[in-house]
Formats: structure tokens, C-alpha cells, sequence
């Protein structure tokens, strides 16, 4: 049997875009409907292929199928192509399965010669009409198939117009046209050095061809790549006979939409231009008139256009996107679509469909993504504005968002321009936890080292500040205070916008939408929430994160981090003076002052938890991170603690370590100085008491999370002392609560271990940064420098940082979760490291059978949201 390469629109369906593409298909699901379509047939994506696979040539069989259909089309308008009395027209108007605006272009008034214009006067009596549609023709049938400049056409209108003193295209009269055309047909010698083709078929063919040609063009090939869409699809013709909008006062055409695309709001949303054709609508000569004009003009063709695309929105279930021309106050359907739109339009229109009982929750879960969540949640540059932005460089996305600010290279500086008022924005070779009033007060935060998972990406995720990390290609210079990229130099106060989403830096400042639509995003996380599988909670310790994670959805804490609540200027200090210590009376004092400080978060915490889960994990980092940095600082330190400059500074030096991520942290502090954890312990039992002793709160059971630990035998010891402190404080207080002692599995060993550790801990829960750092031998801190190398040659083909690394980490903790559930399989495991906040890794961490993930506060919506759509 024959292939068979052309569908009529009556034979065809929407659910047919890959064959027909997506204007051919819904033609064609517009024409079963009984819309007013008028009439044509789509050439299928299977003829492009097989015509651009072989030598290019429209083959004898297609060439047959293509008469036949005209014929058919012929009998059913009884016009005929080329009929030097009544010919038919036609438009030859390309699609593919998605739609790439601009890409490949349409002809119109096809058929149309220096014999049948004259038919086209004849019959409608209207010589200035049928000369603008010829003109329209060679204009388009000039670009589209011989590829003459636009301009050449345009610029003989405009001289002719000034030459006529005319001021818009309404003044051409018939003559008027009838001379351009013959201006028109002229530029055609003069450019192909051949005649404009005057037999139908012929233009129809080369049309065709065209068109099909028109798929492996530079445009549509880059386009192709930037939006991720295959080479291989091909692209649909669809020939479709000719209505005109053009045709005098009681025609038009117009572009609408079912709802609001920028806003979402119920009620058809668009605009017309009477008297016109094709694209005039877009192409800005005239300014078109609001939709809602049409009603006074010509009230019946407005309720029948809002009746039937009523019926279109309900039968596709969508928001639609429609093109329509009205001859002689006739309407006609030429293209709908399911519309492109803003994302707080996307979440109102699938609220909204819900509401009405079009579609289901599930369904409207499907329909939302991770970059609609970001754009909401966070401001996004405005499109237009971003594509004449220049680019300074390029870094890793590490927190979403869009700021445009002045620079500055120190916390202090930042802090101080934005005490003035200034929008402010921090640049460092890389943050550290002093850092932190800096990044507070920053509009967004750039950093030339360090990776997804460094101070700056972490602290900046969490606050929901825009943050590019790692921009490798920057040289920052604090001291001089300028940042370099290729021969740009930036200086402090200059201006610059970010954005956290691509990664992108641009200079100059660039004007943004500000993400604020919180309620539409609570109602979705609400329905993602109803059935999830496993839970959602934020890594969040200071009572503002703790909101913002509450609001977003999550269902308690899964990482509370104690060294965050070290980091106050009072607190510090005290810290300070802990580790400075010689003995352990001097011990002592600090301690208790951090106990206060410890208690005092801690209430708060609970109060806000209102009984929710709530996982403390006590001081993980080394303890030279909170030392002093500066001359000033230590100065500072040896007035606080009678210590001189010298003994402080010989101090710092004993406290340094080779490899500190590797070195004497976390729990390993802890066996050492048991002190620092017992205080801990303390802080958190008896507050926990105080808020229940209140009576608001039934029941509140702590968490307690030791980390790094990497063997049974640790982990048994600290759980013995720790639970001497509680008992002590139950018996003080005369009061018994509840509470877990359990451990982060962080540390290949403790994986592999894993069923001997759960014989003494609680609950476990992955670490997955220093795990994963730990797994590939790769330095959290340094694999910016190579990471980015390893992408290019293709020896990894993502950052194990960013996405969880399923081979080698996810087995390890594949082994973890199979070891402890053998054991006891009601002991909850959870994720708190980064990954656990990255939608594909979480699709991983789903399928291992983990309880819950941990993440950053502004990530929690993705989170609950990827969970549902995985169900
Ligand atoms: P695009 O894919 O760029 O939107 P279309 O094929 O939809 O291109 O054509 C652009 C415009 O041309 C349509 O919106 C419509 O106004 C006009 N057009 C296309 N075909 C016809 C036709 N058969 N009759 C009248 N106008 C048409
Ligand atoms: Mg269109
Ligand atoms: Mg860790």
C-alpha cells in the first residue's frame, strides 16, 4: 500500500501532533467539532522527512496526492485553483508537533497571478482588496520561498507611500496597489533574476518545498537545540483555503485567549483589527482594538466566537490560545492552542479547573513544574528586558531568583550601603558564617569558588536570597576590590543583576517581576500534600526560616543546624572562650551562658513547631571556624578573656588542621569534650519541658542527631553519657518526656554498618553532602576548580553535589536503608542533605524507600510537589 502522506482536515485529530504537528492537528480536531474552519488538508511530517531524506524533490506519488486533494477541495468551495473568474486561494502554513513561533513562516493569497487578481476584482468588486491580497502574496511568497529580504518590499511601500503623501496603508487605493504589485513582481527579476512563478501549482509546490526546507534552517536548528526539541520530527503543511479579514469594514481577524495568560482570571482576553489580514495583529502597523470592542461592533459574531471558544476550552480542557478572521461578519477559526502563559497564571488556571470540576487535582499536579513553583516563589527578569542584557559571566545557579544591585566585596560595606537604602549585592571569592550580616541585608550573592553545596549556595537557599556561586571565569579581588572577567573590570558600586536561576550574571541593572502569589502555591502544595508517600520537612533553625518553611508546606524540621545559633556577635564570644579553654572549670562559665542562648532558640523553635517533628543536630564543623579572623577580633577576644594576643594567636595554630572536614568535628568533638554536648542535651530536654509544662503544646518529643558518626561502638558511647544528662534532668525537674537519640549516616562506614548502628540509634538520616563528599573522595569546598572540567570531557555527566550520585552514593545508601529496615523496619530514615531538595534526586531517594527529605525552606514546594506527581 501507498504511504500516504496528506490528511484531510475532516480525517485527522489532536491527538495526531506528530504526524500532522500541532496547528495540523487541531485544524483538523476544530473541523470534527463542527467549528466554522475553513476548509484544507495537512502534508505530514512523514513527507517532510522522506523529502528531506532524499534528494530534495517533492516525489510523483506526493505530488499525485497533493492534486487530489486540491481537487477535493475544489468540489467542496466550488472555486478552482487558477479560475481566471473565481479562483480558490489558499494559505500554506507550516506547524510542527511544538511550536516554534517565527520559525518557518506562512504564505498567503497563494493562487492568486496577474490573471486571477483580475478574477478576485471582478468577483468582489473591490479592486483596492484584490491588490492587496497580490502584493501580500508576492511579499510573502518573495520571502518565504526565494528568500528576499523583507525589507526590499517594505522599503518600496513606505517610498511610495511618501511619495503619495500618504500616512497609512488604509490610503493605498486600488491603483495604488496595482502599481506597487508591478514594483513588486520587478524585484523579483532583479533578485532571482526570474519571473514571480504565475501558475498555482507551481507556487503551491515551491511553496510546499519551502516550507519543508524551512525545518533544517539556521533559525529553526538553533532553536531547536536552545529548547531541547528533536532534529528528527520534521515539520507539518497545512494547505487551507483562503478567508479574508481583509475584505472591508465587516471583516477582521484577532488572536485571543480563553483566559488571562498573564494573570489567570476567567474571561476572553484579546485583540482585532478590522479590515486586516494575517499578521497585522502582531506586526504593530496598526494598534489592534481589546476583544471586548467587538461586541458593540458586531454583537453576534462576539457571542458566537464566545460561545465556541468556550466550547474549545472545555473540549480541550485548557486555557486556549485561538486565531480567527471574520469575513463579511462571518466568523472563522484558523488556530487554537493550549496558551502560553505566565507561571501565576499556569497555577490560577489549574486552580480555577479544578474549582469548575474540569479536571481532576492529580491532574492539575501534572500540569505544574519545578521552574512555575520558581517563578513564583522568587522574582524572575523581565523576558524582553533579559534578551538585550549583556552578560558579564557565568556561575553555578545555586539559589533561585533575580536582583539587580550595587556591588560590594565586604559584608561590612554591604551592610553599610544598605543601612543608606541601596540595593546591595555581595561579591566574594567565597562566604564564610562571618559573612552572614552581609548576605542578610544582600539583594544576591556572587561568589567566584566553591560549589553547589559551599556556604554562600547553602546560606543563600535557605533565606530564598538569589545566589550564583562559583563563577570560576570572575576574579574577584577584595583588597583592590574589583572583579574581572575576560577585559570587563567591575567596581565596587557599580551595578550588576543576577540571576540564580541560569546562573547568569549581566551588567547594569534589569527590571523584574516580583514573585508573590504565596496562596496560589499553598493551595497546590496543599492537594500535592493529600496522599504523599513520604513527608517533606526544612532544614531551618532561626524562627523566620522556620515560618517561611511552615507556610511553604513543610511538616517539621528535619535538620536543625546548633553551630547556625552560634553565630551572633554576643554568642561568638562565648563560644570562643569555650574552646579557648584550658581545664575544664573553665569550661564551665561559657557553657552556661550558651545553655541560655541554646534554651532560648530552642523554646522558640518548639513553640513555632506546635508539636511537629523536630530534628536537632548538635555542633557538626570544626571548631576553628569560629575563631577570629582578624587582628581586631583577637584584640577584642584578649580583652574578654585575660588572655593575651600571643596565647590566643598560639592557640588558633594548635586548632589547625590539615584536613578539617576530615578532622576533629562533629561527633569526634564530642569524645574529646563531652561537655559541649551534654550542654546541648540539656538545652534541648529542659526547654522542651518548659514549652509542654505551658500546656499549649500536648506533646513534644525531641530529636537529637549526632553527627558523623562512623561506628556502633561511638555512637553507643555518646548515646550513654547523653542519656545520663537526661535522666538527670528528669529527676531534677520531676518530669519525664519523650525523645530520640539517632544518628546522620554520613560516613561510607557508618552505611556500611548500618544494622549495627541501628541496634543503638533511633532514627537515621543522610548526609548526603559529606557523604557524597566522602564516596567520590571529592573536597565540598574544592571541586568547583575540577567538576566543571570533569562535565566537558564528559567523566561525569553531573555534579554529584547537585544531583544525587545514583551509582556509587545511592548505592551506598541503598545498602544503609536495606541494613536498618532488616533490623527494625519502623525506624524512620530521612534525607537532610542538598539533594534532598533537588527534584530528580528526590525521585531516586523516593524509589529506596527513605521516610521523608529534608531541605532548604524555598525548596520545600518542589519537593512536595515532585513527591505527588511520582505517586
Ligand atoms: P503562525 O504559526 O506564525 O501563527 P499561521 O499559519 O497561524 O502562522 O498564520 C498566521 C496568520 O495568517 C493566522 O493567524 C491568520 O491570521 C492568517 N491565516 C492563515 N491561514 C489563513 C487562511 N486560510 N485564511 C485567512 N487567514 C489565514
Ligand atoms: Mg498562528
Ligand atoms: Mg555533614
Amino acid at each position: 500500500m501507498l504511504v500516504k502522506y496528506v490528511v484531510d482536515f475532516s480525517e485527522g485529530s489532536k491527538e495526531q501532533g506528530d504526524l500532522l504537528g500541532g496547528k495540523g492537528a487541531n485544524l483538523a480536531e476544530m473541523t470534527k467539532l463542527n467549528l466554522p474552519v475553513p476548509t484544507g488538508f495537512t502534508i505530514t511530517t512523514e513527507a517532510c522527512l522522506d523529502y528531506l531524506k532524499k534528494k530534495e524533490n517533492i516525489s510523483s506519488d506526493l505530488n499525485a496526492e497533493i492534486r487530489q486533494h486540491i481537487i477535493k477541495m475544489e468540489k467542496r468551495t466550488q472555486k478552482k485553483l487558477g479560475d481566471a473568474l473565481d479562483p480558490l486561494l489558499v494559505s500554506v502554513r507550516s506547524g510542527s508537533k511544538f511550536s516554534m513561533p517565527g520559525m518557518m513562516d506562512t504564505i498567503l493569497n497563494l493562487g492568486l497571478n496577474d490573471e486571477t487578481v483580475l478574477g478576485l476584482v471582478q468577483k468582489t468588486g473591490d479592486g483596492r482588496f484584490a491588490f492587496d491580497c497580490y502584493r501580500r502574496l508576492l511579499q510573502m511568497f518573495g520571502d518565504v520561498v526565494c528568500g528576499i529580504d523583507k525589507n526590499r518590499f517594505e522599503e518600496q511601500l513606505d517610498f511610495y507611500k511618501s511619495k503619495k503623501r500618504y500616512h497609512s496603508d488604509t490610503d493605498m487605493q486600488a491603483e495604488d496597489w496595482q502599481e506597487l504589485v508591478a514594483v513588486y513582481k520587478n524585484i523579483f527579476l532583479e533578485v532571482t533574476h526570474q519571473a514571480f512563478p504565475q501558475n498555482p501549482y507551481e507556487q503551491l509546490m515551491l511553496a510546499v518545498e519551502a516550507v519543508f526546507r524551512s525545518w533544517n534552517n539556521r533559525r529553526a536548528v538553533t532553536y531547536r537545540r536552545l529548547h531541547n526539541i528533536s532534529d528528527s520530527l520534521g515539520t507539518a503543511v497545512n494547505i487551507q483555503e483562503m478567508v479574508f479579514g481583509n475584505f472591508g469594514a465587516d471583516s477582521g481577524t484577532g488572536v485571543a485567549f480563553t483566559r488571562n495568560p498573564a494573570t489567570g482570571e476567567k474571561g476572553i482576553f484579546g485583540e482585532f483589527l478590522l479590515n486586516a489580514q494575517g499578521e497585522d495583529v502582531v506586526a504593530g502597523i496598526r494598534t489592534p482594538q481589546p476583544i471586548s470592542e467587538l461586541k458593540a461592533l458586531m454583537p453576534e459574531v462576539y457571542q458566537e466566537f464566545l460561545t465556541l471558544s468556550q466550547l474549545l476550552e472545555s473540549h480541550y480542557r485548557d486555557m486556549q490560545d485561538i486565531e480567527f478572521t471574520i469575513e463579511n461578519r462571518k466568523l472563522y477559526f484558523l488556530q487554537t492552542r493550549n496558551g502560553k502563559r505566565t507561571a501565576k497564571s499556569a497555577f490560577k488556571v489549574c486552580i480555577q479547573l479544578v474549582e469548575e470540576g474540569i479536571i481532576s487535582k492529580k491532574e492539575a499536579l501534572q500540569r505544574i513544574n519545578q521552574t512555575m513553583i520558581t517563578q513564583l516563589l522568587h522574582p524572575v527578569f523581565e523576558p524582553d528586558e533579559l534578551k538585550k542584557a549583556v552578560v558579564f559571566a557565568k556561575g553555578l545557579p545555586a539559589s533561585p531568583g533575580a536582583a539587580s544591585g550595587t556591588i560590594y566585596f565586604t559584608a561590612e560595606q554591604a551592610k553599610k550601603a544598605s543601612e543608606q537604602g541601596e540595593k546591595v549585592i555581595l561579591i566574594r571569592q567565597e562566604t564564610s558564617p562571618e559573612d552572614i550580616e552581609g548576605m542578610v541585608v544582600s539583594e544576591a550573592i556572587v561568589t567566584s569558588r566553591g560549589g553547589m553545596t559551599s556556604h554562600a549556595a547553602v546560606v543563600a537557599r535557605g533565606m530564598g536570597v538569589c545566589c550564583v556561586a562559583g563563577c570560576e571565569e570572575v576574579y574577584v579581588d577584595e583588597f583592590l576590590e574589583q572583579a574581572t572577567a575576560g577585559d570587563v573590570i567591575l567596581r565596587k558600586g557599580d551595578t550588576i543583576s543576577v540571576d540564580g536561576t541560569t546562573g547568569t550574571i549581566y551588567l547594569g541593572s534589569i527590571p523584574y517581576i516580583e514573585g508573590d502569589e504565596w496562596q496560589l502555591l499553598e493551595t497546590i502544595t496543599g492537594w500535592a500534600k493529600e496522599g504523599a508517600s513520604i513527608g517533606v520537612k526544612a532544614n531551618a533553625e532561626t524562627p523566620a526560616d522556620i515560618k517561611t518553611a511552615l507556610k511553604l508546606g513543610a511538616q517539621g524540621i528535619g535538620l536543625a543546624r546548633t553551630e547556625h545559633m552560634f553565630f551572633g556577635e554576643e554568642r561568638i564570644v562565648e563560644i570562643r572562650k569555650m574552646i579557648l579553654a584550658e581545664n575544664k572549670e573553665s569550661l564551665i562559665a561559657p557553657l552556661d551562658r550558651l545553655k541560655e542562648f541554646q534554651k532560648n532558640d530552642f523554646r522558640a523553635m518548639f513553640t513555632l513547631l506546635e508539636g511537629k517533628a523536630c530534628t536537632i543536630r548538635l555542633l557538626d564543623p570544626p571548631l576553628h571556624e569560629f575563631l577570629p579572623q582578624t587582628e581586631e577580633e583577637i584584640i577584642h577576644l584578649a580583652n574578654e578573656t585575660k588572655l593575651t594576643t600571643a596565647e590566643i594567636k598560639h592557640r588558633i595554630e594548635e586548632l589547625h588542621e590539615q584536613n578539617p572536614m576530615l578532622g576533629h568535628r562533629g561527633c569526634r568533638l564530642a569524645v574529646t569534650t563531652p561537655e559541649i554536648y551534654e550542654m546541648q542535651v540539656a538545652a534541648i530536654i529542659e526547654s522542651a519541658i518548659e514549652v509542654a509544662q505551658k500546656g499549649v503544646i500536648l506533646e513534644i518529643v525531641p530529636e537529637i542527631m549526632i553527627p558523623l558518626i562512623g561506628s556502633k561502638e561511638e555512637m553507643a558511647w555518646l548515646r550513654e553519657r547523653l542519656e545520663q544528662t537526661i535522666q538527670t534532668i528528669f529527676v531534677k525537674t520531676n518530669q519525664v518526656i519523650s525523645y530520640k537519640i539517632g544518628t546522620m549516616l554520613e560516613i561510607p562506614r557508618a552505611c556500611l554498618t548500618a544494622e549495627k548502628i541501628a541496634e543503638v540509634s533511633d532514627f537515621f538520616s543522610f548526609g548526603t553532602n559529606d557523604l557524597t563528599q566522602l564516596t567520590y573522595g571529592f573536597s565540598r569546598d574544592d571541586s568547583g576548580k575540577f567538576i566543571g572540567a570533569y562535565q566537558e570531557k564528559k567523566l561525569l555527566k553531573e555534579d554529584p553535589f547537585q544531583h544525587i550520585d545514583e551509582d556509587g552514593v545511592g548505592s551506598l545508601m541503598k545498602i544503609a536503608v536495606d541494613k536498618i529496615r532488616h533490623v527494625d523496619p519502623s525506624i524512620t530514615i530521612g534525607v537532610c542533605g542538598e539533594v534532598g531538595g533537588d527534584p530528580q534526586s528526590i525521585r531516586f531517594l523516593k524509589k529506596i524507600g527513605v521516610d521523608y527529605i529534608s531541605c532548604s525552606p524555598y525548596r520545600i514546594p518542589a519537593a512536595i510537589l515532585t513527591i505527588a506527581q511520582e505517586q
